[in-house]
């Protein structure tokens, strides 16, 4: 399959303000050596606890932060490399959908400001034609173009997340990051805006990289998982092999903490053992994840596990799985 974005051992690190004088500045490493790619076409769902890197790993592909070291290639090209003139057509071809839609719409804009602002900035569009775009993309995500006199106050959260997906659709992208995008919202309205993302993947052959907490969204949306754990990727699979065969041991505290309605699962997740995450700026020698797995031996705090191929396509590090 044809790769989109590729990136390649991206770590983004931020050195951290200290108050002690000559004191060394603590290093929070949000994304530490990842690396995939993403098929054009596809849904790549980033699943992971707040403060696993996700979204800051959403943020550096699209160069919205910088990289501290390692590649992002869109289309073969180093996204970091590119000149002015590249990054504004990046700007245009890949997006992003943020997680709250009380706070990423400006309040005093009216939505049909909103939308044309960046048809205004990048295409030659007159003023009717944008407004003939604004209605049908309007009408796309389904909302009456008559509402765009409104301004963002007076539509509820899941009618604002319609308007912030809208707002990445102007540009006619190819690549959409939904960074949290269903999180703040009720279930039925997730389950909506969910389905609208969907209906307009068949409809243009949008990319996603769909960045959740929430595993059992990730799981309804992604073609493939990529399980993240305090800066790091620790599983990587097609979504059915995932779901039936997640092999990190992480990777089964998700589906243990997510919710069934299957007696004999239930029995089985009270096995499960979780403990605090621990932070992010000094994460636990060795495997990161052993302080709180119940299968740590020796080595996993002495040596962060490899990445491996433990079935066709399917990618996990752990010294169990060898
Ligand atoms: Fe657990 Fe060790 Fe595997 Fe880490 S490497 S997940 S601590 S068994």
């Amino acid at each position: 399959m044809e790769n989109l974005l590729e990136v390649k051992n991206l770590k983004t690190h931020f050195t951290l303000p200290t108050k002690k004088i000559g004191a060394t500045k603590p290093v929070l490493k949000a994304v530490d050596d990842v690396s995939f790619n993403v098929h054009r076409g596809e849904v790549l769902g980033v699943v992971g606890e707040s403060g696993c890197g996700k979204s800051t790993l959403g943020r550096t592909v699209l160069r919205l932060e910088n990289k501290t070291s390692g590649e992002v290639c869109y289309e073969g090209r180093d996204v970091f490399e590119l000149d002015k003139a590249e990054i504004k057509h990046l700007r245009t071809q890949a997006q992003m959908v943020f997680q709250d839609p009380y706070s990423s719409l400006n309040p005093r804009k009216k939505i049909n400001s909103l939308l044309s602002q960046p048809l205004r900035i990048h295409t030659d569009l007159s003023p009717a034609e944008r407004t003939e775009k604004i209605d049908s993309i309007m009408e796309e995500i389904g909302l009456n173009p008559r509402y765009k006199n409104r301004f963002p106050h007076q539509f509820s959260g899941g009618q604002r997340q319609r308007i912030g997906i809208a707002r990445a659709l102007t540009l006619d992208p190819e690549f959409i990051i939904c960074d949290e995008a269903v999180s703040a919202l009720d279930v039925s309205v997730q389950a909506q805006i969910l389905n609208l993302l969907l209906d307009l993947q068949d409809r243009h052959h949008f990319t996603y990289l769909f960045i959740a907490h929430d595993l059992g969204v990730v799981e309804f949306i992604s073609t493939r998982i990529m399980v993240m754990y305090l800066g790091k990727v620790v599983e990587f699979a097609q979504k059915e092999e995932l779901v039936a065969h997640h092999a990190h041991p992480y990777t089964k505290t998700l589906f243990a903490a997510f919710p069934t309605t299957n007696p004999h699962a239930r029995e089985t997740k009270k096995r499960v053992v979780m403990g605090d995450v621990p932070s992010p700026i000094s994460p636990p020698a060795g495997c990161h994840f052993h302080p709180r797995c119940p299968h740590a031996m020796d080595i996993c705090s002495k040596e962060y596990p490899e990445m491996r191929e433990i079935s066709p396509g399917h990618f996990a590090a752990c010294h169990l799985l060898k």
